[in-house]
């Protein structure tokens, strides 16, 4: 099959997703072969899963490869474009193997851009706003080089992130290769696994079991929520723009909560009577978290259309069905990495609202 295949009117494209079988790789590879394109879904199912895909195996159009991106590709692999979601997101994830966090941002991303350059494919990385760290300017935007800590226990994957975007760049400089760098803010939604450590994931089977909703330091710092579907639409327009935006774009919603903020919101639409309990803040907790979005707007016409009063309703809805299979929060942050489920610290204070 060629670049010049059509389906549905529309060119079909060969495109391989690294971290396919994961939160947003597998919505992504969803939309993609339901435009009609080929899909191989790369993945090492080290924090996805089949069932994220079950639905699509079914398709002659999806193909799935159990690798590792730090391992070479099958020789004589073609593709069109290539999506980098490969890398576990959730701290405690990521922290859990940092040194395979950071192998996967370098090695990884290196290996697929090789591959991208010998296909002339085009190449969308997925980077993250914590390259920005715990940021001085608010709202973030992409001029801003960030205050990131090279050497603590988020730096495998803050760090691993910009190394990832300096290849990335150095790649399309040197013209080896059609790159492009978005840089993901919070992003929530079904599929995400109850055990995943993040806020979103942590309060919702919380406040559905009835325990203690855990806050981490006041809770009075701040992040912006993308719902899953708003994100992955942005992907793909970013993927098919004509032209190369040449920087790294932000995607991400710019609505700002407090996590004080998120679990009452949790509480409300779950109707929980769980209380909130105050934990020690993880080391270098980013305090304020907002994304800039004009650059997607001017360049793609891009912005959210789902306030997160409204994505969280199908969240909790997908959550309370893997609750009920036995799924669990699990505490978050470098010092919890170790921990197992369902154990948490001593609570330092806590508080009804
Ligand atoms: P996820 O953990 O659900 O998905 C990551 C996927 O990559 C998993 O399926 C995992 O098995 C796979 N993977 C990890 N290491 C791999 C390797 N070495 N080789 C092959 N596969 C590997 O996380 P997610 O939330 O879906 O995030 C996807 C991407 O988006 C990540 O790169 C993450 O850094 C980025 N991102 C996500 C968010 C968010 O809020 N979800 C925010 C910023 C950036
Ligand atoms: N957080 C919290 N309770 C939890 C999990 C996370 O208060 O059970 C806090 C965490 O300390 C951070 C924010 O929520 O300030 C978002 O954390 P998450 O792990 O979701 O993402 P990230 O820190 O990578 O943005």
């Amino acid at each position: 099959m060629k670049r010049e295949d059509f389906a549905n009117g529309a060119a079909m494209k060969r495109i391989l997703v690294a971290g396919g079988a994961g939160f947003l790789g597998s919505h992504l590879c969803e939309l993609l072969v339901g435009q009609g394109h080929h899909v191989t879904c790369v993945d090492n199912l080290a924090t996805g899963s089949l069932r994220n895909v079950k639905a699509l195996t079914g398709s002659n159009r999806f193909v799935i490869l159990k690798q590792d991106i730090c391992d070479p590709l099958p020789e004589g692999f073609m593709v069109d474009e290539i999506y980098n979601l490969a890398c576990a997101a959730s701290p405690p994830h990521y922290q859990a193997d940092p040194v395979g966090t950071m192998m996967t941002c370098v090695v990884g991303t290196n290996n697929l851009l090789a591959l991208a350059e010998r296909c002339d494919a085009r190449f969308l990385q997925a980077s993250t706003s914590e390259v920005y760290g715990d940021p001085e300017q608010h709202p973030q935007r992409e001029d801003y080089w960030g205050h990131v800590n090279p050497t603590g226990p988020r730096a495998c994957y803050d760090e691993g992130k910009r190394a990832a975007e300096t290849l990335c760049f150095d790649y399309l400089r040197a013209g080896r290769a059609d790159v492009r760098v978005v840089r993901i803010f919070n992003t929530y939604g079904p599929r995400m696994r109850p055990d995943d450590g993040r806020i979103i994931s942590n309060l919702v089977c919380q406040a559905l079991s009835g325990e203690p909703l855990t806050i981490y330091g006041t809770g009075e710092q701040t992040r912006s929520f993308c719902y899953v579907s708003d994100l992955v639409r942005g992907l793909v327009q970013m993927m098919g723009a004509k032209d190369n935006p040449g920087g790294p774009v932000n995607f991400g919603n710019p609505g700002e909560f407090t996590i004080n903020e998120l679990a009452e919101l949790v509480l409300k639409i779950t109707g929980s009577t769980s209380e909130l309990t105050l934990h020690p803040l993880p080391v270098d907790d980013p305090q304020r978290r907002r994304p800039d979005i004009s650059r997607a707007r001017e360049l793609f016409g891009w912005q959210p259309e789902i306030p997160l009063v409204e994505g969280l309703r199908p969240t909790i809805d997908w959550f309370a069905g893997e609750t009920r299979k036995g799924g669990r929060a699990v505490p978050s942050g470098a010092h919890l990495a170790r921990e197992t489920a369902g154990r948490l610290p001593e609570p330092v204070a806590a508080q009804r609202h």
